[in-house]
Parts: C-alpha cells; sequence; structure tokens
C-alpha cells in the first residue's frame, strides 16, 4: 500500500520532536479562553489590537450578514465584487495615504499572486531568509531566478543586485517585522538599494499593520517611508482581527496585479460581511488609539523586565517576543509548564525557525492587562531556574 510510508514519515517527524498537534478552542478568541476545555491566559494568537470578537466589529458582521447574505459566490473579476469590497479597497488606500489598493481573501495568497504578477522568467527575487513561507513560495512560483540573503544582510543584498542580469526586473521582497524574531527590516537601507538598482521593494507588514506607528498604519508610518517603488502588503487576519489582506501602492502596479495575479482572478471573494467588519475595524484601529497605546506599554514593560531577570532577552520592539532556547525538547518542556501554570506560550521549532533556535514565541495583545504579562515574566523567570538545574544536573 502507498499509504504505509506516511506511518514512516510521521514516526519520523515524531522522533524528531517536530510533530505538531492542534489545539481545540471552545470560546471566542480573546487573552483569557478556553483551549482543550480549560481556561488559559493565552499568548499565542495573533489578536494584537484585541478586534478579533470586538462588539463593534462583530456588530458590523452581523448587519452586513443580514443585508448581503454569507458568500460572495464569483471571483471579484465576475460577480464577486460588492459594495463592502470596494468600500474598504478605498478605506484602506485612504488610510494608509497610497494610491489604490486591492484586496486579496488571505496574506498567503496575496503574496503568491503579487509576487507572480510582478517577476517572471529573466527578473530576479531578493528575498531575506528570515522571510514568511508565502513570500518564499510566491518567488518559487513566479520562476523568476531566486536570491537569498542571510537575515537583514544589506550589503550582501547590494551584491546580489548588482550581480543580477541587466534587462529582467528586479524585486526585494521583506517581512517588515519577522514573525518569529519580531524585528524589523532595515526597510530604509532597502528602499535606498532599491532606488539605486532600480528595483521594487514588496513589503510584508502583516505584523505591523494597525500595531505600528501612531495611527498605527504599520511600518510604513513608523519609518516615514514613501516610494512608488514601494509595493505595500498586510494582512487582515492580525491586528484587524479578521481576514483577508490587501497590497497597496502605484495605482498602475496595482492595477496589473488585478490583471495579472492568479491567485485573484481564480480564488473566490471573501465573503462581504468580513469586508464590511474590517471597515469597522479600521475605524476601531484609527479611533481608539488607547488599544495602541496599551499594547505598547505592554511590549516595554515585558522586554524590559525580562532583560534586568533572564539573559536571553528578546530584542524585539513589536508585539512578538520570542525566547531563544535552543534545542526541541526543552522548548517544549517550557512551554509545557507554562501551561501547567495555565498560560498558552507555543513552543516555535524547525522547520520553522532554523535548527537549534527552537523558542518561545510570546505575543502580547492590548487585551492583555499589565498584571497578565506581570504573571507571565514570573512564570518564565521560575520556569528558566528549573529547566536550568535539570541541565546541570
Ligand atoms: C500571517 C502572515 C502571512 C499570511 O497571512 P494570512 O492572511 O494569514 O494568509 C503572510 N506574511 C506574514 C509575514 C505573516 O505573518
Amino acid at each position: 500500500m502507498p499509504t504505509a510510508d506516511f506511518a514512516i514519515l510521521l514516526s519520523e517527524l515524531a522522533q524528531a520532536d517536530q510533530l505538531r498537534s492542534r489545539r481545540l478552542v471552545t470560546s471566542p478568541q480573546d487573552a483569557s479562553m478556553i483551549v482543550d476545555g480549560e481556561r488559559v491566559m493565552s499568548f499565542a494568537s495573533n489578536d494584537y489590537l484585541g478586534l478579533a470578537n470586538h462588539p463593534r466589529v462583530v456588530e458590523a458582521a452581523m448587519r452586513a450578514l443580514k443585508r448581503y447574505g454569507l458568500g460572495a459566490a464569483a471571483s471579484h473579476m465576475v460577480t464577486g465584487h460588492m459594495q463592502p469590497h470596494h468600500d474598504l479597497e478605498i478605506r484602506l488606500a485612504e488610510f494608509l495615504g497610497l494610491p489604490k489598493a486591492l484586496l486579496f481573501s488571505s496574506g498567503y495568497a496575496a503574496n503568491l499572486g503579487i509576487l507572480t504578477a510582478l517577476a517572471g522568467r529573466g527578473d530576479t527575487v531578493f528575498a531575506d531568509k528570515l522571510n514568511h513561507a508565502c513570500l518564499n513560495d510566491g518567488a518559487i512560483l513566479s520562476r523568476a531566478s531566486f536570491k537569498r540573503y542571510a537575515h537583514n544582510d544589506v550589503a550582501k543584498l547590494e551584491i546580489l543586485l548588482a550581480a543580477a542580469p541587466v534587462g529582467g526586473r528586479k524585486v526585494i521582497a521583506t517581512d517588515a517585522v519577522f514573525s518569529m524574531d519580531g524585528d524589523i527590516a532595515p526597510l530604509a537601507a532597502l528602499l535606498a538599494l532599491a532606488e539605486q538598482h532600480n528595483a521594487l521593494l514588496v513589503i510584508d507588514d502583516a505584523h505591523g499593520f494597525g500595531v505600528l506607528g501612531y495611527r498605527g498604519k504599520g511600518v510604513l508610518e513608523l519609518l516615514n517611508l514613501k516610494s512608488e517603488r514601494i509595493v505595500y502588503m498586510a494582512t487582515l487576519g492580525k491586528a484587524a482581527g479578521g481576514y483577508g489582506a490587501f497590497v497597496a501602492g502605484h495605482e498602475d502596479m496595482i492595477e496589473w496585479i488585478m490583471q495579472t495575479a492568479r491567485t485573484y482572478l481564480f480564488a473566490t471573494a471573501t465573503p462581504p460581511a468580513i469586508a464590511a467588519a474590517m471597515l469597522v475595524s479600521l475605524d476601531v484601529m484609527t479611533e481608539d488609539h488607547e488599544r495602541r497605546r496599551h499594547l505598547r506599554t505592554l511590549i516595554d514593560f515585558f522586554s524590559d523586565s525580562l532583560k534586568l531577570q533572564y539573559a536571553k532577552a528578546p530584542f524585539s520592539q513589536t508585539a512578538i517576543q520570542p525566547i531563544i532556547v535552543g534545542d526541541n525538547a526543552t522548548a517544549i518542556a517550557f512551554s509545557e509548564a507554562l501551561r501547567e501554570r495555565h498560560m498558552l506560550v507555543p513552543a516555535i521549532r524547525p522547520p520553522t525557525v532554523p535548527a537549534g533556535t527552537a523558542r518561545l514565541r510570546v505575543s502580547l495583545s492590548a487585551n492583555h492587562t499589565t498584571d497578565d504579562v506581570f504573571d507571565l515574566v514570573t512564570a518564565i523567570t521560575d520556569i528558566e531556574v528549573l529547566l536550568l538545574r535539570q541541565d546541570q544536573r
């Protein structure tokens, strides 16, 4: 039986501590939620502003469900492009101060679509080694030459750009906030290189949109970046608390992506109620600065407290706070010890992160209280002492 192979493959994964399992959630998404039948404090979600279950956002979805029904029933190019989608695109472009925005059904689909639309045979995609999987997959699918540079290694990127074939289009692609480390890409330097070498710069701001910048416009606001070369992409599944994604930038470029991106053309539009809810989510994001300010306070409190007590403190200034442990087994033991204290912090292991850098990945949200984060810091430092003692035995 050809299926017998899979049992062997699965047992190999298990032996390498790489077998994953899903947790079952039976409450709405929140800081405190019910996971596998037990109430836990979750530091695992990407709901950075606490909008996934915000009453105004949920209400907007329900109103739109009544008005537009559930499904979009077709792709955008056929009859799936409905009023809420249209309004949301206009609103996103306005909010970001960019000429045009285009919705995709997910961030994954967006990156596949963007890269295959912008690059093809004879072109070159340059990518940070720690980029999100879907930027890599988009580059591979595009059939362009694919050049990866060491994390944030601007000097190496410059060498690669200089060596690229003349005539082909050059596309630099990077996460704005790296999803497993929380650090911010050197975007000003990348943009300068893009200008010198006549390249486009695709910025995936999945973890910055809504979180970074005074108004939550993400990394472009934080770093004050503006250029026609920037292809700005973000998901609505993280800080916006919903689902879907978008790309924004120069009008003709976005139009070209709309005309040619296969993940756009050959996919059903997201349910219109989701787009309607995302419009309200944007309202809350722009009106309720307190959420972002509170999250900022929690980030500073968490990283400052750990710096005082723990050598491997994260250097991240974002809501993603990794604690690098090293080997897979220790990361799992750490995560399980936190779970015994009713705190959910996932252990992230290879192949999601490079071998030998297994880690706890703490995600903070505006829905956490300062006490929640204080409890987490206390637990981490206690457990660290226990695990170290075991190592030394
Ligand atoms: C989550 C994520 C994506 C994918 O977005 P979805 O909307 O969840 O498909 C893309 N890029 C980065 C950096 C992400 O963290």
